[in-house]
């Protein structure tokens, strides 16, 4: 400890602890990491599956979330660990390429580092374990392909994107009206698709949450919602034909910067400061009616002077629009972004068919359509439910089953779920474990150990003997030379998952299963972790 003074001359005291560094080497550092990143996978594992639990989440300021969303619960977690934040990353990469199977991918990589664990206790060096997992990742990856089916998306009213939407949303707060939401996400999803190009544009589905009603008062709008009503109660409900003027710019005079000050000192100077002020808005409340917009919808606010003077020049307007809103309105109507009043012409002003003011249920909260426009079609799902809690789960489920359906459209081929997938893999990584005659034997194996935790993991959390389910439904899998045998958690009486239409996309698990071992390989790489002490 030394004593020092700054550049006024205060005194300060130096820690000398404070630089020193904790350092960990060789198989330390590799179980310490494989230790905390696999607490994280614990956590999860118990989330997985239909029957999986959901985790209440309180942040340090007081919000509490309940979920089932694995990427969600990870981010929310708060984590330092710097492995273990290889698994948020993980959770989070699985969330933007696919959008589920978020808790999947970390359930899958902790059962391998779990594996791994194993190894490195036995003497296999970490290099040979992740060569191991590289090349039995390969054979279940191929092994996908293999088993994986293709279903008509058209077919029965698109019977298959309605199942595979409700296996994505049976695990989560809302099961109980997965078939209603299923279908609702998979009209979305139609609605604004390019079934030729095979391609969805997930900005165009805009999901809004509104507290009160309940689940089942959920449903989809065709145009766009904002939760915002126009500026004055006197303006028209409704404009047809409407030419929208996108403003992000308030309707204000400006303002004298911070350093500059205006002396009034007689009743003359401030009549004249009135009607100069007075004189901005007319002139901006006329640039906007010349250009031959009929509404205006403003980023920003603006205060009583002005919207009554909108409502004198008949030009309903809406304040406070948000930003996201205002990128879709743009994108859908083709209106151009306006940041200035001189700056308006007719050709910037985006188009719809009609925009209105609605009313939901028996509320008097009243939100504004905006229907037929110009560009592209946009719509919204309007999530209601009893509580902030309940709306925001119920929107990341919705997330997810849109996600499904999108993949879907990209990529017809499924797999089945209730972890058949897994365990068909894991048979076929072991008999490929054979014919490995070096040290990475061992890890092949232990990669097929891994997969089998999910089905395993599954059967718990549903109350099934793991053990027990996991031997019968290999063993059918071997017998019948079906890979569909899965875990029968709902107790539906039959464990072939094709019978069960537990549809999950090929691509989802063929990302989970990459994903997972390249980070289980990243994390064994790690021989030396430096780190300040307090870690
Ligand atoms: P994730 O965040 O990884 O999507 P979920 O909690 O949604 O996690 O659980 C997905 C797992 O649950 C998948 O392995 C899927 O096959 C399985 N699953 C979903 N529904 C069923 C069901 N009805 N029966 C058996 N397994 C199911
Ligand atoms: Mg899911």
């Amino acid at each position: 400890m030394s004593l020092a003074f700054d550049d006024y001359g205060r005194p300060y005291i130096i820690l000398r602890e404070q630089g020193s560094k904790k350092r960990m080497k060789g198989l330390e550092a590799y179980k310490s990491n494989i230790l905390a990143a696999k607490a994280i996978a614990n956590t999860l594992s118990s989330s997985l599956g239909p029957k999986g639990m959901d985790k209440m989440l309180v942040s340090a300021d007081g919000d509490v979330s309940v979920t089932n969303d694995g990427a969600t619960i990870v981010e929310k977690m708060e984590i330092q660990h710097p492995t273990a934040k290889l698994l948020v990353e993980l959770s989070q990469s699985q969330d933007a390429e696919i959008g589920d199977g978020t808790t999947g991918v970390v359930v899958l990589a902790g059962k391998l580092l779990e594996q791994a664990l194993t190894l490195l206790d036995k003497g296999i060096h970490p290099l040979k374990i992740s060569d191991g997992f590289d090349r039995a990742c390969d054979v279940a990856i191929k092994h996908l392909d293999q088993i994986a089916e293709e279903i008509d998306i058209q077919q029965n009213d698109h019977e298959a994107l309605i199942q595979a939407a409700c296996t994505a949303l049976g695990s989560k707060v809302v099961s109980k009206r997965k078939r209603e939401l299923g279908k609702i996400a998979v009209t979305a999803v139609l609605d604004v698709a390019d079934l030729t190009r095979k391609d969805v544009n997930l900005d165009l589905i805009k999901i809004q949450t509104k507290t009160g009603g309940s689940v089942e008062d959920t449903r989809l709008i065709s145009g766009i919602l904002i939760d915002k009503d126009m500026s004055h109660p006197q303006m028209k409900k409704e404009v047809t034909d409407a030419k929208i003027c996108l403003l992000t710019c308030p309707f204000e005079p400006p303002k004298p910067k911070t350093k500059h000050n205006i002396n009034i000192s007689n009743a003359e100077d401030y009549k004249k400061l009135y009607q100069q002020e007075q004189q901005y808005f007319v002139d901006m409340v006329k640039l906007v009616k010349n250009s031959g917009a009929n509404i205006a919808l403003c980023q920003w606010g603006f205060d009583d002077e002005a919207n009554h003077l909108l409502l004198q020049n008949e030009l309903p307007a809406v304040r406070w629009v948000s930003g996201t809103d205002v990128e879709l309105i743009a994108m859908a109507t083709g209106a151009r972004i306006i940041p200035r009043f001189q700056e308006i012409t007719p050709q910037k002003l985006g188009k719809a068919g009609s925009i209105r003011e609605v009313q939901f249920g028996t509320s008097n909260e009243r939100m504004l359509v905006i229907e037929n426009c110009q560009c592209t079609k946009a719509v919204t799902i309007l999530i209601r439910g009893g509580s902030q809690m309940i709306v925001d789960e119920a929107k990341r489920s919705i997330h997810d089953a849109i996600c499904v359906i999108r993949n879907l459209i990209k990529d017809n081929r499924i797999v089945y779920g209730g972890g058949s997938a897994e365990l068909a893999c894991a048979l076929q990584v072991l008999q490929y474990a054979d014919e490995v005659s070096s040290v990475e034997q061992y890890a092949v194996r232990s990669f097929a150990d891994a997969l089998e935790g999910i089905p395993n993991c599954l059967a718990d959390n549903c109350g099934l003997n793991p053990i027990t389910s996991v031997a019968q439904a290999k063993s059918r899998q071997l017998a019948e030379k079906n890979p569909r045998i899965g875990i029968d958690c709902m107790e539906l009486g039959t464990s072939d998952m094709k019978e069960q239409k537990i549809y999950e996309t090929l691509s989802s698990k063929k990302q989970q299963i990459q994903l997972a071992t390249q980070v289980v390989k990243m994390i064994l790489k790690i021989d030396d972790v430096i780190a300040p002490d307090d870690y």
